[in-house]
């Protein structure tokens, strides 16, 4: 049976991903961080299964900063892959803690080449990094080899990692991959995110909980995909002949505004009626219009993006509503 090590494991992707490679036989160890209150909530499922939890999953505590026991925890579970996909996500909450997103993102990866550097078997490393390393584009769609400009302080960490990966694939004989990922959605999306602010608000505020929504500019363009379809990826891509770089997009793109519609439509109101501009939500640098070319992806790994934006949202309102009834209900 294949060993994965996921760091991450408790966030969208690294839930998603840990119940792929548990569906395809893998035993899984999951990096999490020793905080009082781990948010687990994404994995309950499974730490509930007894015929899973502690016999085909395994969790370990360590931090990205924590050299020590991050070697102890490869040494000791010697994994066949690595995902690694932990780091300080939010790009708006990188320009706050400039540093600290660095320290994780950026070091935090570069710690993890160093020590499967040194490893006599060396796992095949997956690392999640993210189209803000584009930054501000000068053409679009973008693809793996558009150069990378970040304008955020998260972009310019992961542009570090992301090159460090190259690095060590080139000079030291590394299998590490780079899945450049453009905006990935789900249900369980993390709440500041802004198209899970915006279904939970379009569900909260049709069952009467809510009155208005916050938001900072509208007019900027993702290119917003599903969570699950990009981990399923990020796995082709270790199970190929040769390490290499994937930008994972779909290749359309669509408004705040837009995403606005589809979640507020499909509850029946109109979003104009609620959404208020906070000037707090407005970053100091933003990326504008980011577009994923996945022709690579598509050609290399027969991946297709599945699925619409439309029915994205659909389904993270349809989640919300579920979850704010069973709450009021109790
Ligand atoms: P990002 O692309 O990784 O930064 O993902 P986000 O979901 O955090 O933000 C997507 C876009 O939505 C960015 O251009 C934000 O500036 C914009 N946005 C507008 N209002 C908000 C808000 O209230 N929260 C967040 N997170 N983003 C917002």
């Amino acid at each position: 049976m294949p060993v994965a090590l996921i760091t991450g494991i408790t966030g969208q992707d690294g839930s998603y991903l840990c119940e792929l490679l548990l569906s395809k036989g893998y035993t899984v160890h999951g990096l999490v961080r020793r905080t009082s209150n781990t948010v687990r909530s994404r994995l309950d499922r499974l730490f509930n299964d007894k015929e899973i939890y502690d016999k085909r999953l395994f969790l370990h505590y360590g931090d990205l900063d924590d050299v020590t026991t991050i070697r102890r925890v490869l040494m000791k579970t010697q994994p066949d892959e690595l995902y690694h996909l932990a780091g300080q996500s939010h790009v708006g909450l990188s320009f706050e803690i400039p540093e600290s997103t660095c320290q994780f993102t950026a070091m935090g990866t570069l710690r993890l080449l160093e020590i499967i550097r040194d490893m006599e078997k060396r796992p095949r490393l997956l690392h999640i990094s993210s189209s803000e390393v584009f930054g501000r584009p000068d053409h679009s769609p973008q693809n793996e080899l558009t150069p990378m400009r970040p304008v955020t302080p998260y972009g310019v960490a992961k542009t570090f990692a992301t090159q460090m990966v190259q690095v060590y694939r080139d000079a030291f004989d590394c299998f590490a991959c780079n899945a450049i990922c453009y905006n990935h959605e789900s249900p369980r999306r993390g709440e500041s995110f802004v198209t899970r602010k915006i279904t939970r608000a379009a569900a909260a505020i049709s069952l009467g909980l809510q009155s208005t929504l916050s938001l900072g500019a509208l007019d900027a363009r993702r290119d917003w995909g599903d969570a699950q379809d990009y981990v399923e990826v990020m796995w082709r891509m270790l199970q190929q002949p040769v390490a290499d770089d994937y930008v994972i997009g779909t290749g359309q793109t669509h408004s705040i505004e837009e995403f606005l519609s589809f979640a507020f439509e499909h509850v029946g109101l109109n979003w104009r009626d609620y959404v208020v501009i906070d000037a707090k939500f407005i970053r100091p640098t933003d990326v504008a219009d980011m577009c994923g070319d996945p022709s690579k992806a598509k050609r290399v790994l027969e991946w297709q993006p599945k699925g619409d934006c439309r029915q994205l949202a659909e389904r993270m309102v349809d989640h919300d509503l579920a979850a704010m009834r069973t709450q009021k209900s109790n």
